[in-house]
């Protein structure tokens, strides 16, 4: 990361192009050293660019970069993002808290949504889905600090909760469970030691892949902690800084 502070606009599009290309190569050999440490083929690991914040020229520049998966966290930014950015051969996820007054907008542009943590949630997504005549891509985002029963800080349903959704997603027309997503926990157990969050995840994963075959995405992972996420089983990384540059706010 040359030049991290550096303001979105406030350069030249070519400039911003090789700094996007320099970011992603070393964010592509963390990667890929993090996969050769344990033993896992490259392959086995997608990156998904996180460009909330970020304005739509560079998603464009993303894509001539070759990445293919781009995820957003709010709706107001990324609707507009994603029509600006329609002709480009990409995969959107929606990572961030949905509201379910946002679900019809969202499900126009976002093939998968990461972050389905409740079963009201679930209702919305497919009667959207049915009526967009689209299929989506749902990962149940789990709350690794949320106590029985509780969502979590950031959203996400308690360990405990899965199962029930995971039948709700799996049964509800438009909808297709594609796995399970986590955020590394500020607080509780988890605390600090991302590892061990993202093998539980895992875990989770492998439980509910014998129900549930198909649902093999594991997506932990962020610009911190990608590499312990990749050691400990992720199939998918979302990662924001480390590409873009530190958000010029909270997002
Ligand atoms: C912002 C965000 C990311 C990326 O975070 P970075 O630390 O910038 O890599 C990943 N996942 C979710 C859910 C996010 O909101």
């Amino acid at each position: 990361m040359t030049d991290r502070t550096e303001d979105a606009g406030a350069r030249g599009l070519p400039e911003r192009k090789d700094l996007l290309a320099s970011n992603l190569a070393q964010v592509e050999e963390r990667i890929s050293a993090a996969c050769a440490a344990v033993g896992r083929a490259r392959d086995e690991v997608t990156l998904i660019v996180v460009t909330k914040t970020y304005p739509a020229s560079d998603v464009r520049l993303l894509a001539e970069l070759g990445v293919r998966h781009v995820a957003e966290n709010r709706d107001q930014d990324a609707a507009p993002k994603a029509a600006q950015c329609a002709d480009l051969p990409l995969t959107w996820h929606f990572v961030g808290q949905l509201q379910t007054n946002k679900v019809r907008s969202v499900v126009g542009y976002a093939q998968q949504v990461q972050s389905v943590d409740r079963l009201k949630l679930v209702h919305s997504l497919s009667a959207a889905a049915v009526r967009a005549e689209r299929e989506v891509g749902c990962l149940l985002q789990v709350a690794l600090d949320a106590g029985s029963g509780e969502r979590g800080e950031r959203g996400g349903v308690a360990p405990d909760g899965v199962d029930e959704l995971a039948a709700a997603v799996a049964g509800a027309p438009g909808l297709r469970l594609d796995g399970l997503m986590t955020v590394a926990p500020l607080a509780g157990e988890y605390a600090g030691r991302p590892r061990e969050a993202f093998e539980r995840l895992r875990e989770m994963s492998s439980r509910l892949r014998t129900a549930h075959p198909a649902a093999t995405m594991v997506s932990a992972g962020m610009s911190a902690d990608l590499d312990e996420a990749v050691a400990a089983g992720a199939t998918h990384v979302r990662v924001g800084t480390a590409v873009l540059g530190v958000r010029p706010r909270l997002g």
